[in-house]
């Protein structure tokens, strides 16, 4: 079962996409997003959720 986004645990009112684990694409937006965030650009947070948002991951 995937885990899921629990809303209000970190104080942040939006809801975030998860990276996908094991993914190299989402994990390096993840990490992108997280200098981004400590370095203060809500917008490229946001650019950043987009793109983890939007990263599909096909199986099967
Ligand atoms: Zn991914």
């Amino acid at each position: 079962m995937a885990g899921q986004c629990a809303p209000c645990a970190t104080g942040t009112a939006e809801r975030e996409p998860v990276p996908r684990e094991g993914c190299d694409v989402c994990q390096a937006l993840h990490r992108q997003r997280e200098s981004a965030r400590r370095a203060g650009h809500p917008r490229t947070v946001r650019s950043r959720n987009a793109e983890i948002a939007a990263h599909s991951h096909e199986e099967g």
